[in-house]
């Protein structure tokens, strides 16, 4: 019988290339989608009709126990977030509510509906659960680069949210015996990334000036250094770390750190122009507290998962601006949604 695996925030970025990942490999999809006229559900349903859609909210704990009733999953991986930092200043609570308490209410669907009860010896129960961790939790990072030891110092109401998610999977597994894993992944981004994150920002940007559509891209802190990946790459770690014989946290990167200037600069090269003619700094595009530089050491990865990323920084950022090209002239709408290629 094929496996199957339950994903929440399937229409986010990494929950299509993990949709279409464990389809490759055989699973039976599940999607939790919110809302009750959630244009990007529609989206879903059209472009992964192989993923069957079970309704459910990372704010309210019986709708994912009934998802988890239903799907009767083996694995389940909660991508679901407030996942854009700046918002997390701006809607601080909910985002504790989702980012973070949601992972509690996930953690517990699977508890209760895996008959792991409080109390007595640890029992495991058989779902497996991934939690998506974020590199924002080593936010002022104590040392450079940053492995599965790194303390966490995070720098926005998004970084905290997600150490508690963190910390809770790792109580959860050392509790009730549970198989809960985090990967701590690294910036990955790809042509389906969201508009407001820097690198589609710099892509769609690229692709207005070169199509005569604008004329300047406005850009907050150029000094910030990023450990960027390709998404496809690293929905492949998160499965692999649930078929690991033993459920332990991975650091999931490149090793490899670019500013936001290098990446205009190699984002406008890839158009042909030069980004010193079109980059304005804004700023109020500056965050009230900055995370300057990430950088991952993904070794315990590479040797105990055999997990590396395939995709290079430039390759990345030339498939994004031509995406992006290919969006625009076909008439496309960004704002719609990312260009699904
Ligand atoms: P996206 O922002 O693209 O997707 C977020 C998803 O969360 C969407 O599907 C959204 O659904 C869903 N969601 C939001 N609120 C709720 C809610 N209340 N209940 C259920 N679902 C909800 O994020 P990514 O795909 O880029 O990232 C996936 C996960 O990995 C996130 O948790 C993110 O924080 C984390 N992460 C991402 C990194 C990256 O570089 N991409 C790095 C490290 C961690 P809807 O369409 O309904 O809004
Ligand atoms: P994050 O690392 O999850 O916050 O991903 P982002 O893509 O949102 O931001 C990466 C870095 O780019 C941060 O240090 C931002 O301060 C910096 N940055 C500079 N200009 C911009 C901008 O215009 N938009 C965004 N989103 N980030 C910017």
């Amino acid at each position: 019988m094929a496996r199957r695996a339950l994903i929440t925030g399937i229409t986010g970025q990494d929950g299509s290339y993990l949709a279409e990942h464990l389809l490759d490999q055989g699973y039976e999809v599940w999607g939790l989608a919110r809302g009750q006229a959630n244009p990007r559900v529609s989206r879903i349903r059209k472009l992964l009709a192989d993923v069957r859609l079970v309704r459910g909210d990372l704010l309210d704990q019986g709708s994912l126990i009934s998802a988890v009733e239903r799907v009767q999953p083996d694995e389940v991986y909660n991508l679901g977030a407030i996942s854009f930092v700046p918002m997390s200043w701006e809607q601080a609570e909910l985002t504790a509510e989702v980012t973070g308490m949601g992972v509690l209410r996930v953690l517990e669907a699977i508890r209760v509906c895996s008959g792991v009860s409080r109390g007595g010896r640890p029992s495991g129960g058989q779902i497996r659960f991934y939690q998506a961790s974020s590199s924002e939790m080593f936010g002022q990072v104590s040392e450079t680069p940053q492995n599965e030891g790194t303390g966490f110092h995070p720098r926005s109401p998004y970084g905290v949210a997600k150490a508690y998610g963190h910390f809770l999977t790792q109580n959860y597994r050392e509790s009730y015996g549970m198989f809960a894993v985090s990967g701590i992944l690294f910036n990955h981004e790809s042509p389906r990334r969201g508009a407001e994150f820097v690198t589609r920002k710099v892509s769609l940007g690229v692709a207005r000036i070169k199509l005569g559509l604008a004329d300047e891209l406005r850009l907050g802190n150029l000094e910030a250094r990023r450990d960027w990946g390709f998404a496809g790459d690293y929905v492949r770690a998160m499965h692999l770390m649930l078929q690991a014989a033993k459920p332990e946290d991975y650091v999931i990167g490149t090793g490899r750190m670019k500013s936001v200037r290098e990446l205009a600069e190699a984002a406008f090269a890839a158009a042909g122009l030069d980004w010193e003619r079109y980059v304005v700094t804004d700023q109020s595009l500056h965050r009230p507290a900055e995370v300057d530089l990430l950088c991952a050491d993904p070794k315990k990865a590479r040797v105990q998962l055999g997990w590396e990323p395939k995709v290079s920084f430039d390759e990345l950022v030339a498939m994004m601006v031509e995406s992006d090209l290919r969006l625009l002239t076909d008439g496309g709408d960004p704002d719609q949604e990312s260009s699904w290629p």
